[in-house]
C-alpha cells in the first residue's frame, strides 16, 4: 500500500549486523535500534512543522489507541510507537524508522471503519518492524537524498533535487516486495488484535478507486495527482499475491467474529476537516494568498500549484509545460543572519556567485544564480532569499533546458519583486473561504441519492463522484435507507 519514506541524517549510524526482528535471521543493516529511534524523533519535529498536527485531541487519542493495540501484537512490541494525524488533505500514511507513524486527515475521510483504519496503521507498523525504512536509508544515502527533507543541502550535489526529493520518495515508496511484506505483517497484527484482515483488501480497493479517479481529474486539470503511494497496478480484487498474503493471516485470528467498528469509526471522524484549508494557501484568480504569513503574490501565468508538494511552509509551482519549477519556502527569521550569509550556510557553500538585491523590496534580500546541475534542471538555479516581516523566504527556480531557464528566470524575478501583504478585505475573504469544508455523517432516508446529496454539498466540483468515493460506493452505488453516509458541508 502506502509509502512515503522520509529519510534524514545519518544520526550516529553504527555499523553492525543486527537480527531482523521479523525474520529472526541476520540482517545487514548498519544501524542500531537507538539510531533508528534517533532518526525518527529528529524528523518527527520536521514532519509536524511541515504538515501541521490535526487539532483534535480526541481523534489523536483514538488513532494512538488503535495503533498501540496493533503494535502490541507486532514483532517489535517494545519499541515506543507514536501515531499522529497530520492536518493534510493529501491521501497518505507513512512511517519513519523507530516507530513514528503518520496518517493524514485526507486519508481518514476515505476510511469507513475501525478495521480499515487498523489496516492502514498495521501496514505502517509492518514497515517499522521489518525495518524497511532503515534499509531504504542506506539507498537514500547513496543517492544523495539524505538531508533534503530537513532542508540541509550539503553542497551542489545533494541539493540537486531539492524540488523532487520529497515527491520522488513518495512516489517510489518501498517497492512491491516491501509493500507486500507490510501488507502481510499488517494483516497478521490485525488478526491477532481481533480485526478481520480482509479489511486490508477492502481499504486498498477504496484507495485504488480514489487513485484512478484522482489521476483522471488531475490530468484533466493539468496538475499533480494526490494519491496514495504504493497502491499497486492491479485492482486488489484481481491481485492474487495480495490476496494470498492477507489470506495467510487468518490463522492468527483470535475472534470468530472479528471487530469491524464501522459506526464507532464514523462517530470519531464526525466534523473532520475536508480538502484544503486556509493555512496551506489559496489561489484566487491570479493571486496566491498565504494568510498565516500575511503574504500574497502574483501567481505566474501558465503555471500551476503542485498540491502534493505544497504544505504549511512550502508552495511548489510548475509551468504547465513542465519545463520549469519554482519553490517558495517560508521560515521564521533570525534577523542576525543576512540573506547572503543564510544562503551560504543553507547550501553549505564557501562562496556565492555575485548577486544583487531584489528590486522593489524595502527589506533585505539577495538573489543570484547558482551553478547546479540535477536530474531536473539544466545547470542553473535561481536562488532568492528575502526578509519579509518576521519570515525568511527562500525561492528556488530551475528549468529543464538553458532556453527554458532564460524564460523562467524572468518569472522567478518578477514573483520575488511583487510580494505584498494581504489587504484587510482580502484577509476576510480568504479566511472565510479557507475555513474549509467539514465531513458529517447522516442517516440516509428513503429517496436519498448521491445526486441529491451532492446538490446540497459545498463541494465545488466532482461532488457526486467524491461522495461515492468517500462512502465506498464508487462508481454507481447509492445510499440505502437507514445507512450511515458521509457528506461534505
Ligand atoms: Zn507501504
Amino acid at each position: 500500500m502506502i509509502h512515503l519514506l522520509l529519510t534524514a541524517v545519518m544520526a550516529g549510524a553504527s555499523a553492525g549486523c543486527a537480527m531482523n526482528p521479523v525474520s529472526g535471521t541476520p540482517d545487514l543493516v548498519f544501524m542500531s535500534e537507538s539510531s533508528e529511534v534517533n532518526i525518527g524523533s529528529t524528523n518527527d519535529a520536521k514532519i509536524r512543522e511541515k504538515y501541521g498536527v490535526y487539532d483534535n485531541p480526541e481523534l489523536q487519542a483514538y488513532v494512538q489507541q488503535i495503533g498501540q493495540k496493533l503494535a502490541e501484537q507486532s514483532h517489535r512490541k517494545n519499541l515506543g510507537y507514536h501515531f499522529t494525524v497530520l492536518d493534510s488533505p493529501e491521501v497518505n500514511a507513512f512511517a519513519l524508522p523507530g516507530g513514528y507513524i503518520y496518517i493524514t486527515r485526507g486519508i481518514m475521510a476515505y476510511i469507513n471503519s475501525e478495521a480499515e483504519l487498523a489496516a492502514v496503521l498495521g501496514h505502517e507498523i509492518g514497515h517499522v518492524t521489518a525495518r524497511h525504512g532503515v534499509r531504504q536509508h542506506s539507498a537514500a544515502t547513496a543517492t544523495g537524498m539524505v538531508g533534503a527533507i530537513i532542508g540541509v543541502a550539503t553542497g551542489v550535489r545533494v541539493s540537486q533535487d531539492l524540488f523532487n526529493v520529497l515527491g520522488n520518495a513518495m512516489l517510489s515508496g518501498y517497492g512491491r516486495e516491501h509493500e507486500l511484506e507490510s501488507d502481510r505483517l499488517g494483516a497478521e497484527y490485525m488478526a491477532r488484535a481481533g480485526y478481520d484482515p480482509q479489511a486490508v483488501i477492502k481499504v486498498i480497493g477504496i484507495l485504488k478507486n480514489q487513485e484512478e479517479y484522482e489521476k483522471k481529474t488531475a490530468a484533466a486539470e493539468n496538475r499533480e495527482a494526490r494519491i496514495y503511494h504504493g497502491v499497486f497496478a492491479s485492482h486488489p480484487s484481481a491481485d492474487k499475491r495480495l490476496q494470498e498474503v492477507v489470506g495467510e493471516a487468518d490463522r492468527y485470528k483470535t475472534l470468530s467474529a472479528p471487530y469491524v467498528g464501522r459506526e464507532n469509526y464514523l462517530k470519531q471522524i464526525e466534523n473532520l476537516s475536508f480538502g484544503t484549508v486556509k493555512k496551506a494557501g489559496v489561489l484566487v484568480g491570479n493571486r496566491y494568498y498565504l494568510p498565516e504569513s500575511d503574504l500574497s503574490f502574483d501567481f505566474p501565468k501558465g503555471w500551476s500549484v503542485q498540491p502534493a508538494l505544497t504544505s504549511l511552509t512550502t508552495v511548489s509551482m510548475a509551468s504547465n509545460d513542465q519545463q520549469a519549477r519554482l519553490q517558495l519556502d517560508i521560515h521564521d527569521l533570525d534577523k542576525d543572519v543576512t540573506p547572503d550569509e543564510f544562503l551560504k550556510r543553507h547550501m553549505q557553500l564557501n562562496d556565492l556567485p555575485k548577486g544583487e538585491s531584489v528590486k522593489g523590496l524595502s527589506q533585505p534580500s539577495f538573489t543570484t544564480i547558482l551553478p547546479m546541475a540535477s536530474g531536473f534542471s539544466a545547470n542553473e538555479t535561481r536562488v532568492t532569499v528575502m526578509h519579509y516581516n518576521n519570515k525568511r523566504l527562500l525561492l528556488q527556480g530551475t528549468a529543464k533546458t538553458p532556453g527554458a531557464f532564460a524564460t523562467a528566470d524572468r518569472v522567478f524575478l518578477a514573483l520575488a519583486g511583487k510580494l505584498r501583504p494581504l489587504k484587510a478585505e482580502e484577509k476576510t475573504a480568504v479566511e472565510r473561504r479557507g475555513q474549509g469544508q467539514r465531513l458529517r455523517v447522516i442517516r440516509a432516508v428513503s429517496g436519498d441519492s448521491f445526486a441529491t446529496l451532492a446538490k446540497k454539498s459545498t463541494l465545488e466540483k466532482y461532488s457526486e463522484e467524491t461522495l461515492r468515493l468517500i462512502n465506498d460506493k464508487f462508481p454507481d452505488g447509492e445510499p440505502q435507507a437507514g445507512e450511515s453516509i458521509k457528506i461534505i458541508e
